[in-house]
């Protein structure tokens, strides 16, 4: 696949989107699609803007800060979706705008401190580990209310929703559960909407199950290799 597959992948994945919606009687408009670039060079990112395509994902701390420096337009949305590492939340805080992979409290307090200095609001979802695999990250379900009571009084970030990466198997259905649970603890942490928390979003579901993750409430998808192709590397 070549830089040019770009723009019809795209259009090929928002025409499942708006079936899987119809199916499920949401609208379309509820979901946000994050094109999930790691690994991609510069080139295809600038294609699928061509395409319409503004919210870019990146998972690699070091990755996003190169790509947000040498990629100018000030119309994509950034948004970091792996692993923090709290003593490079500085480089990413002046310019990135979601940060989908909060596990811990202290990670919040860091953004706040970091995006307070370069005087903007970061956006941030929690990371809930729904999947039993500890690789893949994510606090504990029953840490979750604790987290978003720290969160309450911030001012520079804001924690709009919840994030989970389910199992990898190869029959979506059979992580259906794991969305659900996810789904079920976005319901009932609403009660800790209060101040710069607002629970509203639900970022789950890939190339390979984002129609399931759809039937099961999720607002952003984060897709990767359906957009630019097989990646050699995570
Ligand atoms: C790589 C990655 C994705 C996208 O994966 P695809 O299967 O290529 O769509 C989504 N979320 C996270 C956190 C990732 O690291």
């Amino acid at each position: 696949m070549s830089n040019e597959d770009i723009p019809q992948n795209l259009s090929s994945i928002h025409e499942e989107i708006e079936k899987s919606c119809k199916s499920a009687g949401r609208d379309p408009k509820e979901i946000t699609l994050v094109a999930v670039s790691k690994t991609k060079p510069n080139e295809a990112i600038l294609e699928a803007v061509t395409a319409g395509q503004f919210h870019f994902g990146e998972n690699r701390m070091k990755e996003l800060e190169d790509k947000m420096a040498s990629i100018s337009n000030t119309a994509i949305v950034w948004h970091f979706i792996g692993n923090l590492q709290t003593n490079k939340v500085k480089y990413i805080s002046d310019r990135v705008n979601w940060i989908h992979s909060v596990e811990k409290a202290k990670y919040l307090k860091e953004i706040d401190k970091r995006a307070g200095q370069a005087d903007r609001v970061v956006n941030a979802l929690i990371q809930v580990n729904i999947s039993d695999e500890k690789q893949k990250g994510g606090c504990k379900p029953e840490d979750l209310a604790g987290i978003l009571e720290s969160a309450q009084d911030y001012k520079y970030v804001k924690v709009k929703g919840l994030m989970g990466m389910a199992t990898f198997v190869d029959n979506p259905e059979e992580v259906r559960d794991e969305f659900k649970l996810l789904k079920e603890l976005y319901d009932s942490h609403q009660k800790y909407n209060k101040g710069s928390v607002q629970l509203e979003h639900l970022s789950m579901g890939m190339t390979n199950d984002f129609k399931v993750a759809i039937e099961e409430g999720a607002t952003m998808l984060r897709i990767g290799s359906a957009i630019f192709g097989e990646r050699n590397y995570d």
